[in-house]
């Protein structure tokens, strides 16, 4: 057997977690945001298990390319459009809609006639990304209009910056910035149009329309600052699996790891594990960081190393060489993890690295 560190994806809970934002959002069209390698699971994977999805959302031109390659053949958005004409064949070729943000994107469709693409006209509603401000839709509207390189109708979008704090009035003022600029334009019949990710969908009615953007909530990971993946009846996706690989007893006083940061309180058993920043794990993680070991939580001790960290066996004697670990996922969940790092489960997610094997289980 090769090194037992390996994050295991569990596509039945991934497919269970699009229910959960169907449910959520009844009367929208789900697009599933699965950029960054869809979070770190895996793009083609994720997206051929994802075959319920009405369509797909990711950042780059190469994501979507990919997508097609595995014989994905659901609508594609590339969420931050294009920055050049060259980009275009390819867009055309592959049918992939983009969302347009930026007028020098206009200016390129112009510039180049030919078979319409597809867009999402993004507003800046206050996230002050991506997007044209609200006093520029309707000249901006006015020239995609007439541009022959632009799909119709034309849909809207905006992004929310603060729905993962729940009842956030910013949210409400963005939303209803959105409606007020489209209702401007008085077009009838009304516009498709998309702004919750999944914070708004679980936690902002007001948020849904034609279309959603599911993203983290997807792969079982609360979008909330104040809440667990559980209480919204998401299933983990990824399990970050290691082993065991010594136990040593330490002496008092004896300071484990790069910098000596933990000292050992009395004579103890200290466990090595199989994984580091190497891996994905994060190095800000802090000495009292859980680790499950043989399903039990013990606590991080030290600094994380490139291939390895330290755990106090004190409240498991008994732990061997080759006792199964999880660093995450099932029973230890990636939100808790990533407070005791100073970070995001989404950071997480996506920063497992390519020394990691990936199983898939159905
Ligand atoms: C990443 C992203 C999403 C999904 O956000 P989550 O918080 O992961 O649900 C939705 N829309 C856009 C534009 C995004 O970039």
């Amino acid at each position: 057997m090769t090194r037992a560190t390996r994050a295991v994806i569990n596509l039945a809970a991934l497919q269970h977690n699009l229910e959960v934002a169907r449910r959520a959002a009844p009367y929208s069209l789900v697009m599933a945001i699965i950029k960054a390698n869809a979070y770190g699971h895996g793009l083609s994977q994720v997206a051929r298990a994802l075959s319920k999805a009405d369509a797909f959302g990711v950042a780059t031109l190469d994501e979507a390319l990919q997508l097609r390659a595995a014989g994905i053949h659901q609508p594609i958005t590339l969420l931050e459009g294009f920055t050049r004409a060259e980009q275009l064949a390819k867009l055309r070729l592959h049918q992939f809609d983009v969302v347009l943000h930026h007028e020098q994107q206009l200016e390129i469709l112009e510039a180049h006639p030919g078979v319409p693409v597809g867009v999402w006209f993004k507003i800046d509603t206050g996230m002050h990304r991506l997007g044209f401000a609200p006093q520029r839709v309707n000249t901006i509207y006015q020239r995609l209009l007439a541009c022959g390189a632009v799909k119709k109708p034309i849909a809207f979008f905006t992004h929310l910056a603060n729905a993962d704090v729940r009842e956030d009035t910013r949210t409400t003022v963005q939303l209803q910035l959105f409606h007020q600029t489209i209702d401007a334009l008085q077009l009838s019949p009304a516009p498709v149009t998309c702004a919750a990710n999944s914070a708004g969908i679980l936690g902002c009615k007001a948020s849904h329309s034609a279309w959603v953007r599911p993203g983290i909530m997807l792969f079982g990971v609360s979008p909330f600052v104040d809440s667990r993946a559980a209480e919204h009846e998401l299933q983990p996706v990824m399990t970050l699996h290691s082993e065991l690989i010594a136990v040593n007893q330490h002496p008092k006083g004896a300071a484990i790891g790069y910098g000596g940061t933990y000292v050992c309180p009395e004579t103890m058993p200290v466990g090595v594990i199989a994984i580091g920043y190497g891996d994905g794990y994060p190095r800000h993680a802090k000495s009292g960081t859980p680790v499950l070991v043989n399903g039990q939580p013990v606590p991080l001790i030290g600094r994380v190393s490139m291939d390895m960290i330290s755990v106090d066996l004190r409240s498991l004697p008994q732990a061997r060489i080759g006792d199964p670990v999880i660093l995450w996922g099932e029973g230890l969940s990636v939100e808790e993890i990533a407070q005791h790092a100073d970070t995001i489960g989404y950071q997480l997610l996506c920063g497992v690295t390519t020394r990691v094997p990936y199983e898939y289980q159905n």
